[in-house]
């Protein structure tokens, strides 16, 4: 046996210790890296969980997943099967087509095939049949496919690009991606249930018009307007006259259409910054913005007017005529400052109560409470 050599020990070990250090910078380095995605995608997270709209929704996810993981381009696929995506982006001030970045898709049906039943991520080359994915012709090598599902449905897709062919193969860890999906896929179905609550809870289903409740919320962002800009704001209520005999005589689904074609044509009347709502009933409520008494009852008269030469039909082909009583009171802020909830309670009043006279003085016809003053008692009691 060969007598061992101290030296030649001590440079196998050496050589054994260099390899270790390197495998051992190499995990450094990996484990680094890890830690650097894992904070870039929890940055991202947070952020997408804390919007509140679907078009910071959108603009977030295309922008920030583009420039967080450094790629050439990110689209966003989503199934508008009844087009309340784009109607929803509308609203906000984003046109849809104008983004060539967001994908709207009819059905999921061009989806499907590239996630299968499992709805899996799909990582690898950009082959021609996802191109459809990436419009815009770019020198794309590689992709991340990945399918937003919520309650087994498909909502959509998040597709990274990369020009870098290795970026995104068969067979890489997806767990952060997979994650990244499901939270994203969470964030567009809340966001979408409450785009569409918001506008559901404060409209009127029956006439479309938006109801007391949205109009309790205006009453006062509109008294701080006026308070600001120091221009009047008027209120009128509407009241449809004798309103129980059409449901009586004609029935209740005819009552109804009359009520539908009344308010719209009440809405028609005014401008599109003018708040219109059905304050229960047959009756209806409007803030006309910068009117004063005079304004207002020229509106008001338009509307009666309007009503009264309206012929309605309805489903028997009977054709029903109605008219309207109108109130009406303007709020002035040169004349009452810092409304408070129980001014604009009485400056409602005002012109309910003047309504009243309306219909007494013998309906189809507009009466006015004036402007709103505060009752002497209230003055003294502010002051003091
Ligand atoms: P006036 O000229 O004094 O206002 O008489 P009116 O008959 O219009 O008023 P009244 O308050 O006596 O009756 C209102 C009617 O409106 C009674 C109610 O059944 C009907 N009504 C309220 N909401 C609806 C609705 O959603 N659909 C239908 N078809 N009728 C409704
Ligand atoms: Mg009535
Ligand atoms: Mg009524």
């Amino acid at each position: 046996m060969d007598e061992a050599d101290p030296i030649a020990e001590i440079d196998q070990l050496q050589t054994e210790i260099c390899v270790l250090e390197s495998h051992l910078d190499r995990l450094l380095a990996r484990i680094r890296q890890n830690e650097e995605v894992l904070r870039r995608f929890q940055s991202l997270e947070t952020q997408l969980l804390g919007l509140n709209s679907l078009r910071e929704l959108v603009e977030h996810v295309l922008e920030d997943t583009r420039t967080v993981f450094e790629l050439e381009c990110v689209t966003l696929a989503l199934v508008d099967a009844k087009g309340k995506i784009k109607q929803f982006l509308q609203e906000d001030g984003l046109a849809s087509d104008n983004l060539k970045e967001l994908i709207l898709l009819p059905t999921a049906s061009s989806l499907q095939p590239i996630f299968g039943k499992a709805f899996r991520a799909y990582l690898g080359a950009v082959g021609a049949r996802h191109r459809a994915l990436f419009p815009e012709p770019m020198n794309l090598k590689s992709c991340a496919l990945l399918p937003l599902v919520r309650r087994g449905e498909l909502l959509g897709a998040l597709n990274l690009g990369s020009a870098d062919g290795s970026r995104f193969g068969l067979g890489m860890a997806t767990d952060f991606l997979d994650r990244l999906r499901q939270i994203l896929a969470v964030c567009l179905e809340n966001t979408l249930n409450f785009e569409l609550l918001r506008r559901t809870s404060l409209i009127d289903p029956l006439t479309g018009v938006n109801n007391r409740r949205f109009f309790e919320q205006r009453l006062g962002e509109e008294i701080d307007r006026a308070a600001r800009t120091g221009e009047p704001l008027a209120c009128l209520f509407l009241d449809i006259d004798h309103f129980k005999r059409i449901n009586d005589t004609y029935g209740h689904p005819t009552g109804d259409l009359v009520l539908a074609e009344v308010a719209s044509q009440i809405r028609a009347q005014l401008r599109s910054q003018d708040v219109l709502a059905r304050y229960g009933g047959e009756e209806f409520v409007a803030l006309l913005s910068g009117a004063d008494e005079k304004r207002a009852q020229e509106v008001a008269e338009r509307i009666r007017r309007r009503i009264e030469a309206l012929k309605i039909t309805d489903h028997n082909h009977r054709v029903i005529s109605v008219t309207l009583s109108i109130g009406l009171a303007e709020y002035n802020p040169n004349q009452v400052t810092a409304m408070t909830e129980i001014d604009q309670q009485r400056f409602l009043e005002l012109a309910d109560q003047a309504l009243y006279v309306a219909k007494r003085n013998g309906r189809n016809q507009v009466a006015s409470g004036g402007v709103y003053l505060r009752p002497p008692e209230a003055q003294a009691a502010q002051r003091a």
